[in-house]
């Protein structure tokens, strides 16, 4: 009899979660993200007491669980994935000056950064001393760079 219960519930809960985005991967970095926002919304939602900021953050927490949960259990998994792309592609713009100033110290010895003047481009070009003939991987247009040191 509760073997039978148990079997069954199984069997349910199974068929629940065929097809849900949990089991494809569906706590991904955006997931993450709802979930860090979340748990900072009801975290300074109680450091302000009983005012309506608190109840916005409130709201605003539940929102974001609400949200992740809807994704987690999802059965578009396609249209799930493409939120996380979006959401990546965004952190991707976010980052890049900070990548790019990162990288330019990195390989400050071999490699200099140049904007192509044709399309804005940064190029990254190997170190060579004196006047250099470059052709923009991007837009092909021939621009001349010079360098003091090698
Ligand atoms: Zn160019």
């Amino acid at each position: 009899m509760i073997r039978r219960f148990f079997m069954r519930t199984a069997a349910r809960l199974q068929s629940f979660m065929y097809g849900r985005y949990i089991l494809f991967g569906g706590f991904d970095k955006f997931s993450l993200l709802l979930f860090i926002l979340g748990l900072a919304a009801s975290f300074f939602g109680s450091l302000f007491g009983r005012g309506l900021p608190a109840i916005l953050l409130a709201a605003l927490s539940l929102l974001m669980y609400f949200y992740l949960i809807f994704r987690l259990f999802s059965k578009n998994i396609s249209a799930r994935r493409r939120e996380n792309e979006l959401f990546l592609s965004v952190l991707r713009k976010i980052k890049s000056p900070f990548t790019l100033f990162k990288n330019r110290i990195k390989d400050r010895k071999t490699h200099i950064y140049r904007k192509c003047p044709h399309c804005k481009a940064v190029l990254r070009l190997p170190k060579k001393k004196g006047k250099n003939s470059v052709i923009c991987p991007r837009c092909r247009e021939r621009f001349y760079v010079k360098s003091i040191f090698r």
